[in-house]
Protein backbone atom coordinates (compact mmCIF):
# COMPACT_ATOMS: atom_id res chain seq x y z
CA UNK A 1 0.00 0.00 0.00
CA UNK A 2 1.44 3.13 -1.40
CA UNK A 3 2.00 5.20 2.49
CA UNK A 4 2.93 8.57 3.45
CA UNK A 5 2.65 10.71 7.39
CA UNK A 6 1.73 13.42 7.45
CA UNK A 7 3.04 15.40 10.97
CA UNK A 8 0.81 17.96 12.24
CA UNK A 9 2.41 20.78 14.43
CA UNK A 10 3.84 24.15 14.70
CA UNK A 11 6.72 23.05 17.07
CA UNK A 12 7.72 20.69 14.71
CA UNK A 13 8.28 23.23 11.83
CA UNK A 14 10.13 25.56 14.52
CA UNK A 15 12.24 22.76 14.90
CA UNK A 16 11.72 23.01 19.33
CA UNK A 17 10.41 18.77 18.50
CA UNK A 18 12.40 16.40 16.87
CA UNK A 19 10.10 14.15 14.55
CA UNK A 20 10.20 11.11 16.70
CA UNK A 21 6.64 10.01 15.26
CA UNK A 22 7.53 9.87 11.76
CA UNK A 23 11.08 7.90 12.17
CA UNK A 24 8.74 5.35 14.53
CA UNK A 25 5.53 5.05 12.56
CA UNK A 26 7.61 4.86 9.49
CA UNK A 27 9.45 1.91 10.62
CA UNK A 28 7.02 0.30 12.02
CA UNK A 29 5.06 0.28 8.21
CA UNK A 30 7.89 -0.56 6.25
CA UNK A 31 8.42 -3.26 8.72
CA UNK A 32 4.92 -4.72 7.85
CA UNK A 33 5.16 -4.50 4.34
CA UNK A 34 3.79 -1.03 3.48
CA UNK A 35 5.62 1.35 1.26
CA UNK A 36 6.76 4.72 2.87
CA UNK A 37 6.39 7.44 0.32
CA UNK A 38 6.23 10.78 1.87
CA UNK A 39 7.11 12.40 5.36
CA UNK A 40 5.07 15.59 5.28
CA UNK A 41 5.25 18.37 8.45
CA UNK A 42 2.69 21.26 8.44
CA UNK A 43 2.15 23.62 11.42
CA UNK A 44 -1.51 23.86 12.73
CA UNK A 45 -3.12 25.59 9.98
CA UNK A 46 -6.47 24.89 8.71
CA UNK A 47 -6.19 25.69 5.27
CA UNK A 48 -2.19 24.51 4.72
CA UNK A 49 -3.22 21.31 6.54
CA UNK A 50 -6.23 20.95 4.38
CA UNK A 51 -4.21 21.28 1.23
CA UNK A 52 -1.73 19.08 2.01
CA UNK A 53 -3.80 16.12 3.19
CA UNK A 54 -5.62 16.61 -0.27
CA UNK A 55 -2.19 15.98 -1.91
CA UNK A 56 -1.49 13.29 0.34
CA UNK A 57 -4.35 11.08 -0.88
CA UNK A 58 -3.60 12.11 -4.53
CA UNK A 59 -0.36 10.01 -4.00
CA UNK A 60 -1.23 7.37 -1.66
CA UNK A 61 -3.65 5.01 -0.08
CA UNK A 62 -3.31 5.62 3.48
CA UNK A 63 -2.04 8.54 4.67
CA UNK A 64 -1.02 8.66 8.70
CA UNK A 65 -1.50 11.80 10.56
CA UNK A 66 -0.01 12.68 14.12
CA UNK A 67 -1.20 15.59 16.71
CA UNK A 68 -3.68 17.94 16.83
CA UNK A 69 -6.14 15.86 18.35
CA UNK A 70 -5.58 17.39 21.69
CA UNK A 71 -8.52 19.80 23.15
CA UNK A 72 -7.02 23.61 22.37
CA UNK A 73 -7.48 25.72 19.56
CA UNK A 74 -4.83 24.90 17.35
CA UNK A 75 -5.71 21.79 17.37
CA UNK A 76 -7.39 21.29 14.09
CA UNK A 77 -6.64 17.83 12.63
CA UNK A 78 -9.95 15.88 13.16
CA UNK A 79 -11.61 19.09 11.56
CA UNK A 80 -9.71 19.34 8.88
CA UNK A 81 -10.21 15.26 7.99
CA UNK A 82 -13.55 15.74 8.04
CA UNK A 83 -14.10 18.66 6.20
CA UNK A 84 -11.67 16.94 3.46
CA UNK A 85 -13.77 13.87 3.82
CA UNK A 86 -16.83 15.46 3.92
CA UNK A 87 -17.46 13.60 7.35
CA UNK A 88 -19.92 15.59 10.27
CA UNK A 89 -18.57 15.88 13.46
CA UNK A 90 -20.45 13.90 16.09
CA UNK A 91 -20.21 12.53 19.43
CA UNK A 92 -18.73 9.72 20.55
CA UNK A 93 -20.74 8.35 23.44
CA UNK A 94 -18.01 5.41 24.19
CA UNK A 95 -15.26 7.63 23.97
CA UNK A 96 -17.38 11.08 25.88
CA UNK A 97 -17.72 8.38 29.05
CA UNK A 98 -14.05 7.42 28.40
CA UNK A 99 -12.82 10.86 28.74
CA UNK A 100 -15.19 11.26 31.93
CA UNK A 101 -13.57 7.79 33.60
CA UNK A 102 -10.07 9.62 33.28
CA UNK A 103 -11.32 12.83 34.53
CA UNK A 104 -12.61 10.84 37.48
CA UNK A 105 -9.05 8.97 38.38
CA UNK A 106 -7.28 12.10 38.44
CA UNK A 107 -9.34 13.84 40.59
CA UNK A 108 -10.05 16.18 37.41
CA UNK A 109 -12.91 18.21 36.25
CA UNK A 110 -13.40 17.86 32.35
CA UNK A 111 -13.76 21.58 30.82
CA UNK A 112 -15.77 22.85 28.09
CA UNK A 113 -12.84 22.16 25.41
CA UNK A 114 -12.47 18.73 26.53
CA UNK A 115 -16.17 17.65 24.95
CA UNK A 116 -14.08 18.81 21.90
CA UNK A 117 -12.14 15.42 22.23
CA UNK A 118 -15.31 13.22 21.75
CA UNK A 119 -16.87 14.72 18.62
CA UNK A 120 -15.57 11.62 15.73
CA UNK A 121 -16.23 12.06 12.13
CA UNK A 122 -19.46 10.20 11.71
CA UNK A 123 -18.01 7.12 9.84
CA UNK A 124 -14.80 7.00 11.46
CA UNK A 125 -13.03 3.57 13.39
CA UNK A 126 -12.49 5.21 16.94
CA UNK A 127 -8.77 4.03 17.99
CA UNK A 128 -8.61 4.07 21.74
CA UNK A 129 -6.18 5.69 23.52
CA UNK A 130 -5.68 4.57 27.05
CA UNK A 131 -2.40 6.39 27.12
CA UNK A 132 -4.37 9.88 26.83
CA UNK A 133 -7.08 11.62 26.80
CA UNK A 134 -7.33 12.05 22.64
CA UNK A 135 -8.95 9.05 20.81
CA UNK A 136 -7.15 8.17 17.32
CA UNK A 137 -9.54 7.15 14.42
CA UNK A 138 -9.29 5.65 11.05
CA UNK A 139 -11.35 6.83 8.19
CA UNK A 140 -12.38 5.53 4.67
CA UNK A 141 -13.21 6.44 1.72
CA UNK A 142 -12.88 5.29 -1.72
CA UNK A 143 -10.22 3.30 -1.45
CA UNK A 144 -8.33 5.63 0.90
CA UNK A 145 -7.53 5.30 4.13
CA UNK A 146 -6.06 8.23 6.88
CA UNK A 147 -5.98 7.09 10.31
CA UNK A 148 -5.34 9.74 12.30
CA UNK A 149 -2.74 9.58 15.95
CA UNK A 150 -2.78 12.07 18.55
CA UNK A 151 0.99 13.84 19.18
CA UNK A 152 2.80 12.59 21.82
CA UNK A 153 5.09 9.79 21.40
CA UNK A 154 4.01 7.72 23.99
CA UNK A 155 0.45 7.47 22.92
CA UNK A 156 1.62 7.06 19.59
CA UNK A 157 3.49 4.00 20.45
CA UNK A 158 0.04 2.92 22.60
CA UNK A 159 -1.80 3.40 19.55
CA UNK A 160 0.02 1.56 17.42
CA UNK A 161 0.60 -1.41 19.41
CA UNK A 162 -3.07 -1.84 20.49
CA UNK A 163 -5.51 -0.77 17.26
CA UNK A 164 -3.94 0.98 14.51
CA UNK A 165 -1.22 -2.11 13.70
CA UNK A 166 -3.96 -4.81 13.66
CA UNK A 167 -6.26 -2.36 12.15
CA UNK A 168 -4.07 -2.54 8.98
CA UNK A 169 -3.08 -5.53 9.33
CA UNK A 170 -6.99 -6.62 8.74
CA UNK A 171 -6.70 -4.96 5.91
CA UNK A 172 -3.56 -6.67 4.25
CA UNK A 173 -4.56 -9.83 2.22
CA UNK A 174 -1.16 -11.21 1.79
CA UNK A 175 1.13 -12.47 4.69
CA UNK A 176 4.35 -10.61 5.62
CA UNK A 177 7.55 -11.90 7.27
CA UNK A 178 10.51 -10.15 7.69
CA UNK A 179 13.38 -10.73 9.65
CA UNK A 180 16.24 -7.54 10.74
CA UNK A 181 19.65 -9.19 10.63
CA UNK A 182 22.05 -6.42 12.36
CA UNK A 183 25.67 -6.83 12.29
CA UNK A 184 28.82 -4.96 13.63
CA UNK A 185 31.79 -4.65 12.14
CA UNK A 186 31.11 -4.53 8.61
CA UNK A 187 30.71 -1.55 6.49
CA UNK A 188 27.77 -1.05 4.27
CA UNK A 189 29.32 -1.23 1.03
CA UNK A 190 31.27 -4.40 1.73
CA UNK A 191 28.23 -5.85 3.34
CA UNK A 192 26.70 -5.32 -0.16
CA UNK A 193 29.26 -6.58 -1.82
CA UNK A 194 29.01 -9.39 -0.43
CA UNK A 195 25.65 -10.27 -0.17
CA UNK A 196 25.35 -9.44 -4.10
CA UNK A 197 25.20 -12.52 -5.65
CA UNK A 198 21.55 -12.97 -3.37
CA UNK A 199 20.45 -9.55 -3.62
CA UNK A 200 20.58 -9.81 -7.26
CA UNK A 201 18.70 -12.95 -7.34
CA UNK A 202 16.23 -12.53 -5.25
CA UNK A 203 12.08 -10.57 -5.80
CA UNK A 204 10.80 -12.05 -2.89
CA UNK A 205 12.17 -12.54 -0.27
CA UNK A 206 13.37 -9.01 -0.54
CA UNK A 207 17.05 -8.23 1.53
CA UNK A 208 17.50 -4.06 2.25
CA UNK A 209 20.52 -3.08 3.87
CA UNK A 210 20.90 -0.42 6.39
CA UNK A 211 23.39 1.45 7.76
CA UNK A 212 23.55 2.81 11.20
CA UNK A 213 25.48 4.63 13.39
CA UNK A 214 28.29 2.22 13.01
CA UNK A 215 26.28 -0.49 12.58
CA UNK A 216 24.36 -2.58 9.39
CA UNK A 217 21.33 -3.77 9.35
CA UNK A 218 19.61 -6.25 6.40
CA UNK A 219 15.73 -6.68 6.04
CA UNK A 220 14.66 -9.74 4.72
CA UNK A 221 11.03 -9.74 3.88
CA UNK A 222 8.94 -12.13 2.00
CA UNK A 223 5.30 -11.45 1.07
CA UNK A 224 2.87 -14.20 0.07
CA UNK A 225 -0.82 -15.44 0.66
CA UNK A 226 0.36 -18.19 2.77
CA UNK A 227 2.25 -17.35 6.20
CA UNK A 228 4.03 -20.93 6.27
CA UNK A 229 5.64 -20.23 2.51
CA UNK A 230 6.43 -16.13 3.58
CA UNK A 231 8.54 -18.20 6.89
CA UNK A 232 10.05 -20.69 5.57
CA UNK A 233 11.18 -18.36 2.67
CA UNK A 234 13.20 -15.89 4.97
CA UNK A 235 14.62 -18.35 7.33
CA UNK A 236 16.38 -19.88 4.42
CA UNK A 237 17.49 -16.65 3.22
CA UNK A 238 18.83 -15.78 6.46
CA UNK A 239 20.93 -18.70 6.47
CA UNK A 240 22.48 -18.00 3.27
CA UNK A 241 23.35 -14.63 4.88
CA UNK A 242 24.68 -16.33 7.61
CA UNK A 243 26.82 -18.63 5.63
CA UNK A 244 28.52 -15.60 4.15
CA UNK A 245 28.98 -13.03 6.89
CA UNK A 246 28.03 -14.90 9.57
CA UNK A 247 30.74 -13.64 12.28
CA UNK A 248 29.53 -10.15 11.79
CA UNK A 249 25.82 -11.03 12.62
CA UNK A 250 24.75 -10.63 16.07
CA UNK A 251 20.99 -11.02 16.03
CA UNK A 252 18.50 -12.18 13.50
CA UNK A 253 15.45 -10.40 15.04
CA UNK A 254 16.50 -6.75 15.32
CA UNK A 255 17.77 -6.94 19.07
CA UNK A 256 19.83 -4.12 20.02
CA UNK A 257 23.91 -5.21 20.62
CA UNK A 258 23.72 -4.36 24.09
CA UNK A 259 20.48 -6.77 24.52
CA UNK A 260 22.35 -9.63 22.63
CA UNK A 261 25.27 -9.46 24.31
CA UNK A 262 23.71 -8.76 28.06
CA UNK A 263 21.38 -12.03 27.12
CA UNK A 264 24.83 -13.74 26.34
CA UNK A 265 26.41 -13.32 28.98
CA UNK A 266 22.92 -13.76 31.92
CA UNK A 267 22.44 -16.86 30.39
CA UNK A 268 26.13 -18.19 30.21
CA UNK A 269 26.04 -16.43 33.88
CA UNK A 270 29.28 -14.37 33.07
CA UNK A 271 30.05 -12.16 35.22
CA UNK A 272 31.09 -8.81 34.11
CA UNK A 273 32.73 -5.34 35.29
CA UNK A 274 34.28 -2.64 33.39
CA UNK A 275 36.34 0.46 33.44
CA UNK A 276 36.18 3.26 31.53
CA UNK A 277 38.31 6.21 29.96
CA UNK A 278 37.31 7.38 26.74
CA UNK A 279 33.29 6.18 26.55
CA UNK A 280 33.17 7.90 29.96
CA UNK A 281 30.32 5.49 31.25
CA UNK A 282 28.75 5.30 27.89
CA UNK A 283 29.24 1.45 27.66
CA UNK A 284 27.48 1.19 31.26
CA UNK A 285 24.56 3.07 30.33
CA UNK A 286 23.61 0.59 27.39
CA UNK A 287 24.63 -2.32 29.21
CA UNK A 288 22.25 -1.50 32.13
CA UNK A 289 19.49 -1.10 30.01
CA UNK A 290 19.16 -4.43 29.71
CA UNK A 291 16.67 -6.08 31.78
CA UNK A 292 17.79 -8.53 34.04
CA UNK A 293 21.44 -7.58 33.85
CA UNK A 294 22.27 -7.18 37.77
CA UNK A 295 22.64 -10.90 37.73
CA UNK A 296 25.94 -10.81 36.11
CA UNK A 297 27.03 -6.86 36.09
CA UNK A 298 28.87 -6.26 39.19
CA UNK A 299 30.33 -2.37 38.47
CA UNK A 300 31.44 0.02 36.20
CA UNK A 301 34.33 2.62 37.22
CA UNK A 302 34.79 5.94 35.27
CA UNK A 303 38.40 6.16 35.78
CA UNK A 304 39.27 9.18 33.05
CA UNK A 305 42.50 10.63 34.85
CA UNK A 306 45.82 8.80 35.00
CA UNK A 307 45.57 9.30 39.09
CA UNK A 308 41.79 7.46 39.12
CA UNK A 309 44.02 5.04 36.62
CA UNK A 310 46.38 4.15 39.51
CA UNK A 311 43.96 4.33 42.67
CA UNK A 312 41.41 2.34 41.57
CA UNK A 313 42.95 0.28 39.29
CA UNK A 314 46.65 -0.16 40.13
CA UNK A 315 48.20 0.79 36.65
CA UNK A 316 51.50 1.24 37.37
CA UNK A 317 53.00 4.78 36.75
CA UNK A 318 55.86 3.24 34.94
CA UNK A 319 53.32 2.12 31.88
CA UNK A 320 51.79 5.48 31.98
CA UNK A 321 54.78 7.67 31.61
CA UNK A 322 55.90 5.16 28.96
CA UNK A 323 53.20 4.59 26.93
CA UNK A 324 50.61 7.25 28.10
CA UNK A 325 47.48 7.00 29.29
CA UNK A 326 46.31 6.02 25.70
CA UNK A 327 47.94 3.19 24.76
CA UNK A 328 47.11 -0.86 24.59
CA UNK A 329 49.67 -1.55 27.35
CA UNK A 330 47.62 1.18 29.73
CA UNK A 331 44.38 -0.61 28.10
CA UNK A 332 45.56 -4.24 29.26
CA UNK A 333 46.39 -2.97 32.51
CA UNK A 334 43.35 -1.26 33.73
CA UNK A 335 41.34 -4.45 32.27
CA UNK A 336 43.44 -6.63 34.88
CA UNK A 337 43.42 -4.22 37.57
CA UNK A 338 39.54 -4.03 37.34
CA UNK A 339 39.62 -8.13 37.99
CA UNK A 340 42.28 -8.04 40.42
CA UNK A 341 39.87 -5.86 42.41
CA UNK A 342 36.06 -7.33 41.41
CA UNK A 343 36.93 -11.08 40.58
CA UNK A 344 34.14 -10.74 37.60
CA UNK A 345 34.86 -13.19 35.71
CA UNK A 346 34.72 -10.54 32.50
CA UNK A 347 37.42 -7.35 33.01
CA UNK A 348 36.87 -4.78 30.04
CA UNK A 349 38.09 -1.03 29.72
CA UNK A 350 38.54 1.53 27.48
CA UNK A 351 41.01 4.60 26.77
CA UNK A 352 41.68 6.90 24.34
CA UNK A 353 41.48 9.66 22.19
CA UNK A 354 37.57 10.65 21.60
CA UNK A 355 38.81 13.82 19.85
CA UNK A 356 37.82 16.27 18.40
CA UNK A 357 41.68 16.70 18.45
CA UNK A 358 44.85 14.47 18.34
CA UNK A 359 46.71 14.18 21.69
CA UNK A 360 49.80 12.50 22.56
CA UNK A 361 50.38 11.79 18.80
CA UNK A 362 47.63 9.94 18.51
CA UNK A 363 44.91 10.73 15.80
CA UNK A 364 41.30 11.30 16.72
CA UNK A 365 39.36 8.27 17.34
CA UNK A 366 42.13 5.80 18.05
CA UNK A 367 41.15 4.30 21.51
CA UNK A 368 41.71 0.77 23.09
CA UNK A 369 39.72 -1.79 24.24
CA UNK A 370 41.68 -4.07 27.13
CA UNK A 371 39.85 -7.84 27.74
CA UNK A 372 40.71 -10.58 29.79
CA UNK A 373 38.32 -13.40 30.53
CA UNK A 374 40.00 -16.37 31.69
CA UNK A 375 43.60 -17.09 30.18
CA UNK A 376 41.86 -15.19 27.27
CA UNK A 377 43.60 -11.56 27.09
CA UNK A 378 43.48 -9.50 24.21
CA UNK A 379 43.66 -5.27 23.33
CA UNK A 380 41.78 -4.22 20.32
CA UNK A 381 42.61 -0.92 18.58
CA UNK A 382 40.12 1.14 17.28
CA UNK A 383 40.48 4.06 15.10
CA UNK A 384 37.64 5.48 13.15
CA UNK A 385 39.36 8.44 11.61
CA UNK A 386 36.42 10.76 12.70
CA UNK A 387 36.93 13.34 14.52
CA UNK A 388 33.53 13.16 16.07
CA UNK A 389 33.48 13.27 19.76
CA UNK A 390 30.01 11.58 20.43
CA UNK A 391 30.36 9.48 17.29
CA UNK A 392 33.48 8.17 18.06
CA UNK A 393 32.30 7.59 22.09
CA UNK A 394 29.47 5.62 20.69
CA UNK A 395 31.13 3.33 18.15
CA UNK A 396 33.65 2.53 20.92
CA UNK A 397 31.19 1.44 23.44
CA UNK A 398 29.51 -1.24 20.36
CA UNK A 399 32.99 -2.44 20.03
CA UNK A 400 33.82 -3.07 23.33
CA UNK A 401 30.07 -5.11 22.95
CA UNK A 402 31.82 -7.05 19.91
CA UNK A 403 34.87 -7.40 21.65
CA UNK A 404 32.79 -9.45 24.49
CA UNK A 405 31.44 -11.33 21.53
CA UNK A 406 34.73 -12.50 20.41
CA UNK A 407 35.81 -13.20 24.13
CA UNK A 408 32.82 -15.47 24.74
CA UNK A 409 33.22 -17.25 20.97
CA UNK A 410 36.62 -17.69 21.79
CA UNK A 411 36.06 -19.95 24.87
CA UNK A 412 33.28 -21.62 22.91
CA UNK A 413 30.69 -20.16 25.07
CA UNK A 414 28.73 -18.73 22.34
P1 LIG B 1 -0.49 17.70 19.88
O1 LIG B 1 -1.33 16.49 19.92
O2 LIG B 1 -0.29 18.22 18.50
O3 LIG B 1 -1.02 18.77 20.80
O4 LIG B 1 0.95 17.32 20.40
C1 LIG B 1 1.19 17.12 21.75
C2 LIG B 1 2.67 16.99 22.02
O5 LIG B 1 3.18 15.83 21.38
C3 LIG B 1 3.55 18.12 21.47
O6 LIG B 1 3.69 19.16 22.35
C4 LIG B 1 4.87 17.45 21.23
O7 LIG B 1 5.64 17.47 22.40
C5 LIG B 1 4.51 16.03 20.93
N1 LIG B 1 4.55 15.80 19.49
C6 LIG B 1 3.66 16.23 18.57
N2 LIG B 1 3.99 15.81 17.34
C7 LIG B 1 5.13 15.10 17.48
C8 LIG B 1 5.97 14.40 16.56
N3 LIG B 1 5.67 14.36 15.24
N4 LIG B 1 7.07 13.79 17.03
C9 LIG B 1 7.34 13.82 18.36
N5 LIG B 1 6.59 14.45 19.27
C10 LIG B 1 5.49 15.09 18.85
MG1 LIG C 1 -0.08 20.36 18.41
Amino acid sequence: MRSCILSVGTELLFGHTINTNAAYLSKELNLLGFDVLYHFVVGDNDRRLGETLKYALEKCDLVITTGGLGPTEDDITKETIADVFGEELVMHAESFAALEKYAKKRNRKLTENNYKQAMMPQHAVVLDNEAGTAPAFALEKDGKIVISFPGPPREVHYVWEHEAMPFLLSKQEESIVYRMIRTFGIGESLLETELLPLIDVQTDPTIATYAKEGECMIRVASKRKDYDEAKNAVDKVCKDIEEIIGEYIYSFDGEEFCDAIGKALIDRNISISACESCTGGDFAQMLVSVSGISKVFDRDLVTYSERAKREELGVNKETLEKYTAESPEVALEMAKGLRAKTGSELCISSTGVAGPDAYHGLDAGTMYIGIVFGEYEHVHEVKTHRSDRNWNRNFCSLEMFNQIKKAIAYKGKI
